[in-house]
């Protein structure tokens, strides 16, 4: 799933391309792509794009009259889309402008999750679904991170991919959080501190900024295996600051990797699906 890095970045480059396109019309190409009633996306019609930015995951096109928050989810692309083809591939929806190419929405795979909120400038904050995003993820000090933790106990992986506490960051960016963080990914954020928010608040700058340079030499998105890092979706490598072997917990839909030596004093955390085959 592109991630804070990802969206950022294409986020700079729509913008750059599509600044001042004037919309002139707005296609449903799925009955679930559009996800708002009001305001319709016709109030837009006429008007010209003043930029594109970016709130936790979602895209905001955002014009004088309406704000359109996108949602990749797994899958989904914002392509610049110069054929414009009847039945385009995966197609969701597609913003069409006066002049130049259209942007289109695309979604792989079956579950057809992306999709456009249209928005009321304005009120973009407290509307769904940006109302239920906690603050960016570059936003926190050790201290406005300390609070949450220690009022919201939980695993620290889950923590930062959780939207409502942190907006921006997912499994790829906990991952290697947790491990330039030098803490489990199964630490408790309530033992935390402020110290430890610190740690945390520091790696995520590190793994962030990381991201962003290396998605900002791009010319499009980049794919999940082209992004940097140490230890999503390397395991079974050598970890690059102290070469052991990257381990994995894997979930039905998702996997945390972590290295033992740098992030659990060696211990290997159990893996929930290697044990329940076991029994
Ligand atoms: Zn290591």
């Amino acid at each position: 799933m592109p991630e804070l890095p990802e969206v950022q970045a294409h986020a700079e480059r729509l913008t750059e391309q599509f600044h001042g396109a004037v919309l002139s019309k707005f296609v449903p190409i799925t009955f679930t792509a559009l996800k708002t009633a009001t305001p319709p996306p016709s109030d837009a019609y006429g008007t010209a794009l003043d930029d594109v930015g970016r709130r936790g995951k979602y895209l905001l096109l955002r014009f004088p009259t309406v704000t359109f928050a996108v949602h990749l989810m797994q899958g989904g692309r914002l392509l610049v889309d110069d054929k414009q083809s009847a039945k385009p591939r995966n197609g969701q929806a597609r913003f069409v402008f006066d002049d130049g190419p259209a942007l289109l929405l695309t979604e792989a795979g079956k579950e057809r999750r992306a999709g456009v909120w249209a928005l009321a400038p304005g009120t973009e904050e407290d509307t769904a679904p940006l109302n239920r995003l906690g603050p960016e993820a570059l936003a926190f000090t050790p201290e406005t991170l300390a609070a949450p933790f220690a009022a919201h106990p939980m695993r620290l992986h889950g923590f930062l991919r959780d939207q409502h506490q942190i907006a921006g960051l997912g499994r790829r960016l906990a991952n290697e959080i947790c491990h330039r963080a030098k803490l489990s990914p199964f630490a408790s954020t309530g033992k935390l501190g402020v110290e430890g928010a610190t740690t945390v608040v520091d790696a995520i700058h590190a793994t962030v900024e990381e991201g962003l340079a290396y998605e900002r030499t791009r010319p499009d998105m980049s794919s999940s295996a082209d992004r940097p890092g140490a230890v999503h979706g390397r395991v079974g490598e050598a970890c690059p600051v102290c070469g052991d072997t990257i381990r994995a917990v894997s979930y039905s839909s998702y996997t945390v990797a972590y290295c033992p030596t740098c992030q659990t004093a060696g211990k290997v955390l159990a893996d929930n699906t290697t044990s329940k085959f076991l029994k």
